[in-house]
């Protein structure tokens, strides 16, 4: 790295303190090279220029050549406006300004041609331009020599301060003026000719100043490329140290018990996709590393089978297990589910939540010390210091969004050496988003459902319709179904949604009267104990309708219901959406989903709507969630670099994505520590992004 790029910004010919102290709050510009790598976000096509009659409504960059013929004051209210005409050979648009009239009277001149730029507002059938940018049509000739022009992200305080886009370019000419407009290489040869990517110094050049789209183009691929190749190679490496470093414990038997299961107990036929993902994981097992590994797979596509298997193996090789579950209720049924599938072995399970006794407690806490449990399922009541394990070689932890850092690294800490780790979750991760936030974990997908199973039906409905859902609602009740009413719960707006919940388990309990029908009522505001027994009476089949807030979102596993109804599901965000959905079409029945919605849907709304009508695919949804909310809001995120990224966008860019980590795959796969020869350049760069996250700092 050349000492020149490290030169404070103050430095810059026609900088100054000020200025630099604006740049280095605003913009986080210390350096020559911090300037050098901060990248147009979009770049404005200055050859293109539009005729009057060509203009649409709300059209943003918007260039046109003609004359102002005329020039009034308009006295409004609020102040005044001034209001200019302006002409081509296609027609007439008006040009306004809210202040600076006195600069704009004098200057400009009439009948003489101008280049006007801005945005276009369309009002009473007339185009106009607020505060066009405007130059003499003869300078701008003379001028505009590229095509692309490029536009950086700015804020109001530098705009005021008058750090403009203007001011911006002349930085950039001064700073590659300052530093000698040549850069040091950032990949290999031999990888830059098999891609065609273009040279460092070339493609920075064309990022500020394009020479034409062409070359735009290939300087933006060269560094998303670069962006997402050393963000891999990153990730990747650690992966591999990790797997080198941390040794976990070899369960390289298969014995007894996992094998009688299988042959004998087993009560269905596992799907392919659970035998690969129960390969995988015991590839990892048997191994020498210790094992950190996110299982996917969507609601009921049966991952508690392959929790199970786990855990028998990790019995057969003498150590034990634990399931944690986020909720009482969730780590309830996974202990019933799982005693009944090994009632036939002799293996010891046991529950410990929040509400078991203190005496029972005592002697689950023996047993575990002794070794003579084999499998502890529960909440976070595991994680307490008191609970000790003899020899703890498994845990696994189910909806893991729940759960944080924190509290994953108190089960490390259970045993001399980690435990294997199996996180599961059915919150699909698009696979773009994984690839870059769990690079360094290994993840399994169980893609495909039990046999069998009918899709749900899912439609989406308004209220004005409510009638014709009960109706509907009664038939299925008559058939032996129990439905699910759920109203959304949002923090900001929690007093009204509560009344709205309310209301809406009024009307349900008229329409729904007792004694022919039981309507239970489940939500935040209950005591803990009366929402697991109104929950309870529904398992149990007891109660016919089920009205609820979020809370069942996670888990809840009753078969017999069949129909989920989403209430303001336009409040809903689409995995929540599917997450709900989740809970019915768990029996052999045909489920169905209503989303029930106002007639007022915003675009997203409509698109959140219209994905869930058209498919059950956890995996597809979560893409077009990604492509709705970005990166940002996605679980996750927040600790990864993802949302730093300065070039590459990591839905937009998927495919330059696969492309990079294949790359730093294969090298990484050659040459682990990067220590060959060919692989210099990339060893330098990987030691400096060690020390730092911010990976342009070092790739320049
Ligand atoms: P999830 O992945 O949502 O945790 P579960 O493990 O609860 O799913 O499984 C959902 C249901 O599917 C359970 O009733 C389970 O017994 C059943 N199931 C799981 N795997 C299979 C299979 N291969 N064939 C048939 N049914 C299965
Ligand atoms: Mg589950």
């Amino acid at each position: 790295m050349s000492s020149l790029l490290q030169t404070p910004i103050d430095y810059l010919k026609g900088v100054g303190t000020n200025r630099a102290d604006l740049l280095r709050t605003e913009l986080d510009i210390h350096t020559f090279q911090d300037l050098l790598n901060f990248f147009p976000f979009r770049y404005i096509d200055k050859t293109k220029y539009y005729k009057i009659n060509e203009l649409q409504r709300n059209s943003a960059d918007v260039q046109v050549i003609g004359k102002i013929t005329h020039i009034k004051t308009v006295e409004q209210k609020r102040g005044k406006r001034l209001v200019a005409d302006f002409i081509d050979d296609t027609g007439k648009m008006e040009l306004v300004w809210f202040r600076g009239h006195k600069w704009i009277k004098e200057n400009l001149k009439l009948n003489t041609a101008y280049v006007i730029y801005g945005k276009v507002n369309h009002y009473n059938g007339t185009f106009s331009m607020p505060h066009p940018e405007m130059e003499p049509y003869a300078t701008h000739k003379e001028e505009v020599k590229i095509a692309m022009q490029p536009v950086y992200s700015s804020t109001e305080k530098l705009t005021n301060k008058g750090i403009t886009q203007r001011f911006m370019g002349k930085m950039m000419q001064q700073v590659f003026i300052q530093t000698g407009a040549t850069y040091e290489e950032t990949l290999a040869a031999p990888l830059r000719e098999e891609l065609k990517l273009i040279s460092k110094t070339q493609a920075l050049r064309n990022i500020h100043f394009p020479k034409n789209s062409e070359l735009l183009a290939k300087a933006q691929f060269r560094l998303k490329f670069e962006e997402l190749f050393y963000i891999q190679l990153q990730m990747l490496s650690k992966n591999l140290q990790r797997k080198q470093r941390l040794k976990g414990f070899p369960f390289d038997q298969v014995g007894e018990v996992f094998n009688d299961f299988y042959e004998n107990h087993l009560p269905f036929e596992l799907t392919n996709a659970q035998k690969r993902v129960i390969k995988e994981i015991r590839n990892d097992l048997g191994s020498s590393a210790q094992m950190n590994r996110l299982l996917q797979g969507d609601v009921g596509s049966g991952k508690t089978i392959v929790a199970l298997m786990c855990v028998l193996l990790a019995i057969d090789n003498n150590f034990q297990a634990v399931l944690m579950a986020p909720t009482e209720i969730l780590a309830q049924q996974h202990y019933q589910g799982i005693k009944d599938l090994v009632a036939h072995l002799d293996i010891k399970v046991n529950l410990l939540t929040g509400s078991v006794k203190k005496s029972a407690r005592t002697l689950i806490h023996e047993a575990l010390e002794d070794g003579t449990l084999n499998l502890l399922i529960g909440t976070h009541a595991v994680l307490e210091d008191k609970v000790q394990f003899k020899n703890l070689g498994l845990a696994i932890i189910d909806e893991q969004h729940r759960f944080g850092v924190a509290q994953r690294s108190k089960l490390w800490r259970k045993n001399t050496i980690p435990p294997h780790i199996l996180v599961m979750t059915a919150t699909p991760i698009p696979r773009t988003l994984a690839m870059s936030v769990y690079g360094d974990l290994d993840i399994s997908v169980i893609d495909e459902l039990p046999p069998g199973r009918k899709a749900i039906k899912t439609v989406h409905r308004f209220d004005s319709h409510r009638l014709r859902v009960f109706r509907f609602i009664r038939d299925e009740i008559e058939k032996g179904r129990q439905v699910y009413v759920v109203y959304p719960l949002i923090q900001e707006s929690e007093v009204l949604d509560y009344k709205d919940l309310m209301d809406g388990y009024e009307s349900i309990v008229r329409d729904f009267p007792l004694p022919e029908y039981q309507v239970s009522i489940v939500h935040g505001q209950m005591k803990p104990a009366d929402k697991d027994y109104e929950m309870q009476r529904f398992v149990e089949g007891k109660t016919h309708i089920m009205v609820a807030t979020t809370v069942i979102e996670v888990g809840v596993n009753v078969p017999n219901a069949s129909v989920m109804i989403i209430e303001s599901a336009e409040r809903f965000g689409l995995s929540q959406l599917h997450q709900l959905r989740g809970r019915v079409g768990r029996g052999a029945e045909q489920s169905f989903c209503i989303l029930m919605t106002g007639h007022k849907l915003s675009d997203d709304s409509k698109t959140r709507l219209e994905t869930m009508t058209r498919t059950n695919d956890g995996f597809e949804i979560a893409e077009v969630d990604l492509k709705l909310r970005g990166p940002g809001d996605m679980m996750g995120t927040q600790q990864s670099g993802v949302l730093n990224l300065k070039i590459a966008d990591i839905v937009k860019d998927n495919n330059i994505l696969k492309l990079a980590r294949s790359y730093a795959y294969a090298i990484l796969k050659e040459d682990p520590s990067l220590s060959d020869d060919s692989n210099a350049i990339y060893r330098k760069i990987y030691k400096l992004l060690g020390k730092d996250k911010t990976i342009w700092k070092y790739i320049s």
